[in-house]
């Protein structure tokens, strides 16, 4: 399919609540992903622009064989993209209209007393967040150390504030600064609007730039050296690396998914961060079974299903909020694979995160799971100095940790810890000592900075 019509299509699913911008443009199977992505984002964060400047050009009057969204998609290569390389007669159609097009540009900008294009762009509730969230960067400990980042960045004339003492002071960050953060051993905090994809750093896989909730599923999990994990819906892996990383490769995790395009950008993505203890699989995670004896000592599974993503702070206009079947049928394989996930016979703790802000993926999902394997695996209270906690919709959600811009200064995510029983130890693979102690870790001690120390007693999870 050619790139204007792969995106018309995009635009048309979104309209029509089928799906996320990702999912529909990985869907589309157009060869160029990284393209096709990027017109379709641009069209619709100019979409309130563009549908002024077609309405007052009259183009979908004048040209009937148009689809509005189409339309919308000439229209933003004409005049703000790359100026129409391909298109064949569509292209033709539409630069019949280019004087036209280019005149009410021209008057808008006029009216709006601007002089420039983005000018044109209203902020967006999504772009109000993101500037609330700062830039978070996870150090790779596989391949270099906090020392040596820090050094780093001194030398590239940034202030270092030392460790944060509150997450408030996050969003007092400014120009070159940076702290470490106040929850996260290993996690940089920067004014938000900082880029590091040119990084050196980040080109060879020593800093990994990932959201400050995205990072919790895997210290929270946090397997002890040696440990079997299993990583169920992996891809695209920045997880699975962070488990890597705390396993300090000494063990082994087994990583499925169901997208091999998402696994083969995995599998390169793991290789640059130095991840040696994976073993990737193109697999249904449902599929996967939990007798085999390949899995019997695994005793850690974390479990990031693919949900809504209605937390994401850089969604674009256009991906309204989840349809209540979409939610349904979301829930319903989160359900499934959570129910799946505690079928593992040596499952020790289990953690289930989302980048949703919906209840029927998150809390639901958890108590109904609950219900059915209820005294075998219980809600673990994690990070009691966490300000953001599960929606009070049954007893114990308090237990589940939320996070969202405003109160966490970050992505809108949730993630629930669940942990066997010690009466339950199921089929007696289970032989690892208690850990409720460390789990209830107490606040005074504060999180997390004696990491090292504290594992000689067993993870660092408070
Ligand atoms: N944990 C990943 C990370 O941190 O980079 C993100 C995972 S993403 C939210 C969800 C993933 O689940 C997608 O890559 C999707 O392809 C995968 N998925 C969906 N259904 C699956 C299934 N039945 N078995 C395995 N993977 C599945």
């Amino acid at each position: 399919m050619a790139l204007y019509t792969a995106a018309a299509s995009v635009l048309a699913g979104l309209e029509r609540r089928e799906g996320a911008l990702k999912t529909l443009v990985y869907k589309s199977r157009f060869q160029n992903i990284k393209q096709l992505y990027a017109l379709v984002s641009e069209t619709l964060r100019y979409s309130p622009v563009l549908d002024s400047i077609m309405a007052g050009a009259c183009l979908l009057k004048a040209e009937k064989k148009l689809s509005p969204h189409l339309a919308k998609v000439l229209v933003y290569d004409l005049l703000f993209g790359k100026g129409l390389k391909c298109g064949g007669r569509w292209k033709v159609l539409v630069q019949k209209h280019r004087a036209r097009l280019q005149a009410e540009l021209a008057r808008l900008k006029v009216r709006k007393k601007v002089s420039c294009n983005e000018d044109l762009l209203a902020p967006t509730e999504s772009g109000n967040k993101a500037s609330q969230v700062p830039r978070y960067v996870r150090v790779n400990t596989l391949k270099t150390c906090m020392d040596d980042v820090v050094d780093y960045f001194k030398r590239q004339g940034y202030s270092y504030l030392g460790r944060a003492s509150r997450m408030e002071e996050l969003s007092s960050l400014s120009g070159k600064q940076f702290f470490l953060d106040p929850h996260l051993p290993e996690l940089l905090v920067f004014p938000s609007q900082t880029d590091f994809h040119e990084n050196r750093l980040y080109i060879t896989g020593h800093i990994i730039l990932q959201d400050k909730a995205s990072c919790l599923p895997a210290f929270l999990l946090s397997p002890p050296l040696g440990s079997q994990v299993i990583d169920a819906c992996a891809a695209p892996g920045n997880k699975t690396s962070h488990l890597a990383a705390i396993l300090k490769n000494k063990g082994q995790i087994f990583a499925f998914d169901l997208d091999p395009k998402r696994l083969a950008t995995m599998s390169t993505m793991l290789v640059r961060a130095g991840v040696t203890c994976c073993e990737l699989a193109s697999e249904d995670f449902l599929a996967v079974d939990p007798t085999d004896p390949k899995f019997s000592n695994v005793s850690y599974i974390l479990l990031d299903p693919s949900c809504s993503g209605s937390g994401m702070v850089n969604r674009q206009a256009g991906e309204s909020t989840p349809s209540m079947e979409r939610l349904r049928a979301l829930a319903a394989f989160q359900r499934k694979a959570l129910g799946h996930a505690l079928r593992f016979p040596a499952l020790r703790r289990l953690v289930y995160s989302t980048c949703s802000v919906e209840k029927e993926e998150n809390e639901a999902v958890v108590w109904d799971v609950l219900q059915e394997h209820g005294p075998v695996f219980r809600l673990v209270n994690v990070l009691p100095s966490w300000p953001h906690r599960g929606l009070a919709t049954f007893p114990g959600a308090e237990c589940c940790l939320r996070a969202c811009p405003t109160a966490t200064l970050t992505n809108g995510f949730f993630v629930a810890v669940l942990e066997r029983q010690l009466e339950h130890n199921g089929q007696g693979s289970c032989s690892a000592p208690p850990i409720k102690a460390e789990v209830d870790g107490g606040e005074g001690r504060g999180p997390c900075a004696t990491r090292k120390k504290r594992r000689k007693k067993g993870p660092c999870v408070q």
